[in-house]
């Protein structure tokens, strides 16, 4: 607790009033602590790959005279500058999210274009790996938000499923209406599936249930915080359920645009 003591002046009869405000500041050192932790994080993912290309530039100078050397290196050092265009990307997108909770000028997103868009860039990263996308389920759904931004949650829980499953398996997107007043977006894969004990923590930013294995297929361990931040700002949530050596399921729910909403919009502008 903090507290703070003030005089309190003008009250009757003078002296020895005083008002007490004791604060809680437990959230506000938990917060200073996540921040603290945060960019300790930063620093560390940011030094790794810079740390490589100054390694890799150096070798290439040494290897001068070799002509094939100074070609393999040169293209690890293209794949350590990818890591980093992608790292400052999520970084940006995760920075922007977290500033604009909930999204500050929302418009209707059909659900049907967020699946398309978000399976369509997931689909060189499949077929590189034999892995079949499907998308099932209702159509003609949508919501209020920013369609980019959706996209972007879709994709990176679809990019997860593809690159944390065995060649030659299945994904699939269904679209559901549970009758709630919401939508359920789920990805299913038929991976690795995560331990319980890390279920809790895997949305988390930088928390990764085997770094190695992550940062070996280009993983920034921000997808998922990413994914649940844009949840958020859209009023929904999202879940997971995993069984190891099996697969996973994450589902976004997302609030439906009532018919309210649309008829609003329709008077505002008549
Ligand atoms: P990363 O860039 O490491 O994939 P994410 O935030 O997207 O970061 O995911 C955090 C961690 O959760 C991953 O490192 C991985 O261990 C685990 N994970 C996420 N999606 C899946 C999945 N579909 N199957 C198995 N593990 C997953």
């Amino acid at each position: 607790f903090a507290v703070r003591v003030a005089p309190l002046s003008g009250t009757v009869g003078g002296g020895g009033l005083v008002l007490v405000l004791a604060e809680d500041q437990t959230d506000r050192h938990r917060v200073e602590e996540v921040r603290r932790d945060f960019v300790a994080n930063v620093s560390h993912e940011l030094k790794t790959p810079v740390g490589a290309l100054a390694l890799l530039a150096e070798t290439i100078e040494d290897a001068a005279d070799d002509a094939e050397a100074v070609r393999r290196f040169a293209g690890r050092m293209r794949q350590e500058a990818a890591r980093l265009t992608f790292l400052v990307q999520d970084l940006i997108t995760l920075s922007r999210i977290q500033a604009a909770e909930p999204v500050p000028d929302p418009v209707p997103v059909p659900i049907d274009a967020v699946v398309a868009e978000a399976l369509d860039r997931c689909r060189m990263k499949a077929n590189a790996r034999g892995i079949t996308l499907a998308s099932i389920g209702v159509r003609g759904l949508s919501v209020l938000g920013e369609e980019d931004l959706l996209v972007t949650a879709v994709r990176n829980l679809l990019e997860n499923a593809v690159v944390y499953s065995p060649e030659r398996t299945r994904v699939v997107v269904c679209v559901k209406k549970p009758g709630d007043g919401g939508v359920e977006i789920s990805v299913t894969d038929q991976g690795i599936g995560i331990p319980e004990r890390d279920l809790e923590r895997i949305f988390e930013r930088f928390y990764r249930v085997d770094p190695a294995r992550s940062r070996a297929t280009g993983g920034t361990g921000l997808g998922l915080a990413i994914v649940k931040h844009v949840t958020v700002a859209h009023g929904g949530r999202v879940t997971v359920r995993s069984v190891e050596g099996a697969g996973s399921t994450f589902t976004l729910w997302l609030p439906l645009r009532s018919d309210n909403d649309g008829s609003s919009a329709d008077r505002t502008r008549a």
